[in-house]
């Protein structure tokens, strides 16, 4: 293992940024519950307002639409249990939609997305009329960009089509700030998540954004905390750090151009070391960070575990299931073939990185993929 690493999986949890972590040690020392209406309490509270904020200034929402929670997967999950009939839902959404929208007994209706990474609109249409002329009570989610492929979503077209149809549209919008412009207010979407640790945030804290006037049941009761949505005392300092990431990310001009010219550099790169090389996605409007490469012949596995001996982190697939490398769920709803789903993987960069970890990745690919590698 060499001493410098360089770490390119920021769409699996971007690196704390110092605000983040200052704003985290100062709320560790504001002792007392949120809850409490003594001072210590109304300080903590502060904090808490503060971040809802900051929170809802970098999306475009008003703070009474902010719930934080746990994470994207536990809001996630909150949406998909609030009761419906029947779920449409774009087959290459997170796992974190999938699962709950499998398992909680509403006809689900999963919407394909072909080989461009892009979910079908005529296919959004159709299971929406359908499902609205059944009279059942129906959810429309679909992501705002691919954590996979980074490829974008026709979200504001989905929200037409669900206006239409008086359906409410569930946005999972993890992968977006920081990287495109999210508001919420504009975007059409009844429900919309987010999640801290992918722009710089703490892991184990994010928040449900419900609009105003959308009634959803919550998930986690007992207390009165987020107005009721979402109970149990508040990761203070969790969400301190997240308000600091989201007033950082939203001061930022600039660097979601520079990170997309390095991604550029880096598959260009990769191309001409690895003339077999595909990059799924790659005609599609994409997040600029983020890049997914298959090398067909090759496992995925073993790229990520030789690219990690020469120093360099990536990932294949989802990393959020116990470190293992499966298969990858996002690139088989694409209906890709198996060379290509077996040898993908993802890298994904951050507003730190550099120049010079671009070098090292393209260095340290050279050996493990490249030319004389395949020859070896
Ligand atoms: N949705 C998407 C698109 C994601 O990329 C992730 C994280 N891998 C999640 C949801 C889950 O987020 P969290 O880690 O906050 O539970």
């Amino acid at each position: 293992m060499t001493a410098t690493r360089t770490y390119l999986d920021c769409n699996a949890s971007a690196p704390l940024r110092p605000a983040a972590r200052a704003a985290m040690l100062a709320a560790h020392d504001a002792i007392g519950n949120p809850s409490s209406v003594h001072a210590e309490g109304r300080r903590a509270r502060a904090i808490i307002d503060t971040a809802r904020e900051q929170v809802a200034a970098l999306i475009g929402a008003k703070p009474s639409e902010v719930v934080f929670a746990s994470g994207a997967t536990e809001a996630n999950n909150c949406v998909m249990a609030a009761g419906w009939e029947a779920i449409c839902v774009s087959a290459i959404e997170h796992d974190s939609v999938l699962a709950p929208a499998r398992a909680c007994g509403a006809r689900l209706i999963e919407l394909p997305a072909g080989a461009g990474g892009i979910v079908d609109l005529p296919a959004v249409a159709d299971a929406l009329a359908h499902a609205a002329a059944s009279g059942a009570r129906t959810l429309l989610s679909v992501m705002l960009a691919n954590n996979e492929t980074g490829v974008i979503q026709p979200v504001a077209q989905a929200a037409e089509l669900a206006r239409m149809h008086g359906v409410p549209l569930h946005v999972d919008a993890v992968q977006g700030p920081g990287r495109l412009p999210v508001n919420f207010a504009e975007l059409g979407a009844d429900a919309l998540v987010v999640s801290a640790h992918k722009l710089g945030g703490p892991r184990g804290v994010g928040a449900l954004i419900v609009r105003d006037g959308v009634n959803l049941p919550a998930l986690i009761r007992g207390g009165g905390q987020e107005r009721r949505r979402r109970c149990g005392t508040e990761n203070v300092a969790g969400i301190a750090g997240f308000g600091a990431a989201a007033a950082e990310v939203a001061r930022e001009t600039g660097v979601a151009a520079r990170i997309e010219v390095l991604r550029d550099r880096l598959e260009a790169g990769v191309t001409a070391a690895t003339p077999g090389a595909v990059i799924i996605g790659g005609n599609a409007p994409r997040i600029g960070n983020t890049s997914c490469i298959a090398v067909p012949g090759k496992s995925a596995e073993t790229l990520v575990i030789r690219m990690d001996l020469e120093g360099v982190a990536i990932s294949a697939g989802a990393a959020c299931s116990s470190g293992k490398v499966g298969a990858n769920s996002v690139l088989e709803a694409m209906g890709l073939p198996i060379d290509i789903t077996h040898s993908a993987v993802r890298v994904s960069l951050g507003p730190e990185t550099s120049e010079d970890d671009i070098a090292a990745f393209l260095a340290a690919w050279e050996k493990v993929a490249g030319g004389a590698a395949l020859a070896a």
